[in-house]
């Protein structure tokens, strides 16, 4: 079984590590010089509650992602000698009015069928933990599952894991069209020729609905800008992820944090705006004040795959036999790697896979 995987950042690379490892020949494509740039822009949480809105029908999936992430993160570290700094030592979300402290206590019943230990926790021990939150808080929950990880090394760690199992990865070589033959997927055209499979997979992120659409498959992907500040020379040390609606900081094993993200709609433009960075300094001075004394040492920019119900497309192409997709994972992509990549490889080799992905049909918005 040959597979051609288009698309070589956390999701397209992920996939290609499982296929290989289960014995597929693969080649993975990738359009630009190293590819996953919007996956190493990213904050890297692993964090299947703290940014959803309400109880979703994803969660069961983020569930099982976030219990792979131990074995997944120890397996790459040890192939490739690039630790991908997992750590789990959750997220402490605070509220600073009374109408998020309700939604909070809202959140903290659905959040508990899947983390039992996830807890509410008064002001003083929320500012306990983490001495540099909001002395304001009204109300704070802990959700001691939750973790992160270190994207760029993550990233890079994939990249030198396929190159290791022997995956063929082709970098400056962008999918231009996917071939067709009597309604079943042939391979890929790309600028050095034609290259064939006997299937393929569209992980290409943002960039995933433009190179369907020429087939019929109606996919939108939508890119949403995100932009995140590192910051150094903490005055007071973070050990959790801290989250708040509209923003969050997550803790480097080096000392310095990730304060995110913006959300914008900027098309393609992947610009670090003026703009950008007042909204994150505001959300800053809300959550944990102490922390404006730190240093800006830098930003990313990635632009995150969005699609209409902002759940990603994980499964076999109606109508196109050989073609699928592993795109518009949204604001979940690092968490749900692991899993995509599972259910992807049990799809392609064995037809059917029991993990929970029936959300995320990718023909759901065809008419
Ligand atoms: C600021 C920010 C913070 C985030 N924080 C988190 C977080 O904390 N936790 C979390 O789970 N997720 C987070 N995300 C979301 C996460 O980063 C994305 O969901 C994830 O990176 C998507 O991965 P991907 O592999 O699908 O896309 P990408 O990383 O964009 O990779 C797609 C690849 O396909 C390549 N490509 C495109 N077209 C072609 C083509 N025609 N041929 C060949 N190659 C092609 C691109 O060059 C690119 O390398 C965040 C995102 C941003 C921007």
């Amino acid at each position: 079984m040959r597979v051609l995987v288009i698309g070589a950042g956390v999701i397209g690379a992920a996939i290609a590590w499982e296929l290989r490892q289960r014995g597929a020949e693969v080649v993975l494509l990738e359009g630009s010089a190293e590819g996953g740039h919007t996956s190493a822009a990213s904050a890297g949480m692993v964090n299947p509650f703290s940014l959803t809105p309400d109880d979703s029908p994803a969660l069961p999936l983020y569930w099982q992602s976030l219990q792979m992430y131990p074995e997944w993160t120890r397996t790459l570290y040890e192939q490739t000698g690039i630790d991908p700094e997992w750590r789990q030592a959750g997220c402490v979300r605070i509220a600073l009015t009374d109408a998020d402290a309700d939604h909070l206590e809202a959140s903290l019943a659905w959040i508990r069928r899947y983390d039992p230990r996830a807890e509410r926790i008064d002001s003083h021990t929320a500012r306990q933990m983490e001495p540099a939150l909001n002395p304001e808080i009204v109300d704070a929950i802990y959700i001691p599952s939750e973790g992160w990880v270190h994207t760029a090394r993550l990233i890079r760690a994939l990249h030198r894991a396929v190159q290791l199992y022997g995956v063929n990865l082709y970098t400056g070589s962008p999918a231009l069209s996917l071939i067709v033959q009597s309604g079943a997927l042939r391979g890929v055209q790309t600028p050095h020729g034609v290259m064939e499979g006997d299937a393929v997979v569209v992980a290409a992120g943002a960039w995933a609905g433009a190179l369907l659409q020429p087939l019929g498959i109606h996919a939108p992907t939508v890119p949403v800008r995100g932009v995140i500040l590192a910051l150094g020379d903490l005055p007071v040390p973070i050990q959790h992820i801290l989250s708040m609606p509209g923003g969050y900081l997550v803790p480097r094993a080096d000392g310095t944090a990730l304060l995110g993200a913006t959300r914008e709609q900027a098309g393609y433009d992947a610009r670090a705006t003026a703009e950008a960075y007042a909204l994150l300094m505001h959300t800053l001075a809300r959550l944990a004040p102490r922390l404006m004394h730190a240093t800006v040492q830098g930003h990313t920019v990635g632009l995150r795959p969005d699609t209409p119900d902002h759940n990603p497309y994980i499964g076999a192409a109606e109508g196109f036999a050989g073609l699928y997709l592993a795109a518009g994972h949204a604001y979940h992509g690092i968490l749900l790697a692991p899993a995509t990549a599972r259910a992807l490889a049990d799809l392609i080799l064995n037809g059917a896979t029991d993990l929970p992905i029936a959300p995320f049909n990718p023909n759901r918005f065809m008419r």
